[in-house]
């Protein structure tokens, strides 16, 4: 049994709904379907739940939000028409609009945007419309009660074949409360994880996850397999993959996520898996690619440090005490260096280069800024020799200045630091040669 489930730019117009037909109807296994509300048709289109929200400001200030209002029901109705459906909305967006001048919370008024998207798919689809405020259960803190609404779901759902509104549930009060923005992958996962299905298929505008940002490298390609570890150190990092919540429903469950084109459905996506056993399999030692700017690199240098018990804990107490997150920790004897976010360091930097001057008395402090960090991350990295040699002389080659380098202690990925100049660089530099030209 598989669940899908699919974004806003699926469902933008008739034409994404019959694209979303054909994909669910290819395979009778794809049972359970989640959607998001309809995105953008094109580049300047609105999508719906930015314009639910707009209304909610509107009504929030007093000002009359009719004009937005009738654009939504417009974008359904024509949904409606197109698609030949003999759902009539009518009532319902009357009982909305009611609703709105009475005063209705912001989270109800933007869940209606899926709910609507929803019930539409469900008739065109032929599947029953099974509301995500029967399970979807929160509890007061804002947490998911996972036990509740997976026995929920079970029940509700109980081999039926479904459409669920993403992106919603309810509080224990009854409530409607939404995820943050893109929450309606947290749906998608919470329902394959509750059905134990067999596939979670994210359906979305891309072929899977890129390699690298395409902003910088040319049409990279997509990643084929990835595993969980992988992908956590990729979008911790920099890549924006999925709403930060998706992942751990399917993955506790040990339930591969496949993400795929509705745009293109024979292009396989891809796929992520808890293990991957191809470690000696041919082709680029390189999953992917990632990397942000902004980074501070404190160094503390003292003679006998390594031999002095406690050093390095004072200097990360210093910085927990300023609620400074150390990032990466490279060191060298008598010499270590501490990788941190220059927006969380800049307001405390003098005070805790004070502090640890005071409590560590090095013999030199030093701070460089505008450092940018790059990782290359793979699985089959450590499982090839001599992998971190051709990296770093292959950024020296093209004139990269290496600043810091560490790896994890899982050999999953090689990180350095360089200067923000050669970010850009330094990533085309890694795709170019380990990956597109292939060099293993
Ligand atoms: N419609 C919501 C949003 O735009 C949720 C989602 O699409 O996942 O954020």
């Amino acid at each position: 049994m598989k669940v899908l489930k699919f974004g806003g730019s699926s469902l933008a117009d008739a034409h994404q709904f019959a694209k979303v037909k054909s994909i669910v109807d290819a395979d009778d296994s794809r049972r359970v379907v989640i959607v998001s509300a309809p995105g953008k048709r094109f580049r300047d289109d609105h999508k719906i739940t930015d314009l639910l929200y707009l209304c909610a400001a509107h009504i929030k200030y007093g000002v009359s939000c009719a004009d937005i209002f009738a654009m939504i029901r417009e974008r359904y109705e024509e949904i409606i028409h197109e698609c030949s459906l003999k759902l009539d909305l009518s009532t319902e967006f009357d009982e909305l609009w009611e609703k709105m001048q009475g005063g209705i919370s912001k989270d109800e008024l933007a869940s209606r945007g899926e709910y609507f998207s929803a019930k539409l798919m469900a008739e065109f689809l032929g599947y029953e419309f099974l509301d995500a405020a029967l399970w979807v259960k929160f509890k007061f803190d804002g947490s998911i009660d996972q036990d509740a609404s997976y026995e929920a779901l079970r029940r509700a759902a109980d081999g039926r074949k479904v459409v669920i509104p993403g992106f919603y549930g309810v509080m224990p009060d009854g409530h409607i409360k939404t995820f943050s923005r893109g929450g309606s992958d947290i749906t998608g996962a919470l329902a394959a994880a509750a059905l134990d299905a067999d596939v979670y298929e994210n359906w979305t505008d891309v072929s899977g996850i890129l390699m690298a940002d395409p902003r910088i490298v040319d049409s990279p390609a997509p990643i084929e397999r990835v595993t969980y570890n992988e992908l956590r150190e990729l979008s911790y990092i920099g890549a924006q993959v999925l709403h930060e919540g998706t992942i751990f429903p399917v993955r506790e469950k040990n339930i591969p996520l496949n993400i795929r084109n509705t745009n293109a459905p024979d292009h396989p996506g891809t796929m992520i898996l808890e293990n991957i056993d191809d470690e000696l399999e041919e082709g680029s030692f390189i999953t992917g690619i990632a990397g942000k700017k902004g980074f501070s690199v404190i160094t503390v240098a003292k003679t006998g440090m390594s031999s002095e018990p406690g050093t390095i804990l004072k200097i990360l107490e210093i910085l927990a005490k300023h609620e400074v997150n150390v990032e990466y920790i490279p060191s060298g004897i008598d010499i270590v260096s501490l990788v941190v976010s220059s927006e969380k360091v800049s307001k405390r930097l003098y005070e805790i280069l004070g502090e640890l001057q005071k409590e560590v008395q090095p013999n030199k402090i030093s701070v460089t800024e505008h450092i940018a960090i790059v990782a290359a991350v793979g699985r089959k990295m450590a499982y090839r020799v001599g992998v971190s040699g051709k990296i770093f002389a292959k950024l020296g080659e093209n004139g990269v200045n290496i600043r810091m380098i560490t790896q994890g202690p899982e050999e999953l990925n090689i990180i350095v630091g360089v200067e923000e100049k050669d970010f850009e660089q330094a990533i085309r530099v890694l795709y170019n040669s380990f990956v597109r030209e292939h060099v293993c």
